[in-house]
């Protein structure tokens, strides 16, 4: 089954960025989250992670988890065929575990969230959790930096699991988003942990 539920329980929250890696974006998330000591789930396009993987390495290195987002972000892959969706799911786990140099990926996340039951089944053989999301920024139309922190603030009662993008645009407004939501989120009492990986 799809993922939304924090591994530390009670009012932990699952930070989620998806999309890249992105030279521009990706260190400045990253000095945030070192920052307030947060970890973080990556969900990397696999040709993005072949081309940078001094970034998915030091995503490792910080302590973060990878989340595999196929090869060609194709959010119309539920209406393709089973043998499309295992190439895009699995080149990208290869692509992203190639750059890592040993760490594993342990999530899968479907691109626009266009799940299957087979990609589910074919992620879940590989060894990948799949992981959906409780809270959309909608970061990704720019919408302001008030409008993402507000978004945040309002549907966290969704649950846990919160998306972010560090790739495909200028995500100016995402990072400095997320200057403001990490210490709100402290000040209102909640931990920070990793999507659960195992079904309860
Ligand atoms: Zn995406």
């Amino acid at each position: 089954s799809i993922a939304h539920a924090a591994e530390a329980g009670g009012t932990a929250v699952n930070i989620t960025i998806d999309d890249g890696p992105d030279p521009r974006w990706t260190p400045q998330m990253l000095d945030i989250l070192k920052e307030h000591g947060v970890k973080a789930v990556f969900c990397m396009v696999g040709p993005e992670a072949k081309r940078h993987p001094d970034l998915v390495r030091k995503v490792v290195a910080d302590g973060h988890r990878l989340c595999d987002h196929t090869i060609s972000h194709d959010t119309t892959m539920d209406k393709k065929p089973v043998a499309y969706q295992k190439q895009q799911i699995l080149d990208a786990k290869k692509m992203i575990e190639d750059a890592a140099g040993g760490a594993k990926v342990e999530y899968y996340r479907a691109p626009g969230g266009a799940f299957t039951p087979d990609s589910r089944r074919i992620a879940a053989e590989a060894g990948m959790r799949p992981l959906g999301w409780n809270v959309d920024t909608k970061d990704f139309e720019l919408p302001g930096t008030a409008a993402i922190v507000n978004t945040v603030k309002n549907e966290l009662s969704n649950g846990p699991t919160i998306l972010f993008h560090d790739g495909g645009g200028d995500r100016a407004q995402t990072v400095a988003a997320l200057r403001q939501v990490l210490p709100w989120l402290k000040e209102q009492g909640h931990t920070f942990s990793f999507p659960v990986r195992t079904a309860p």
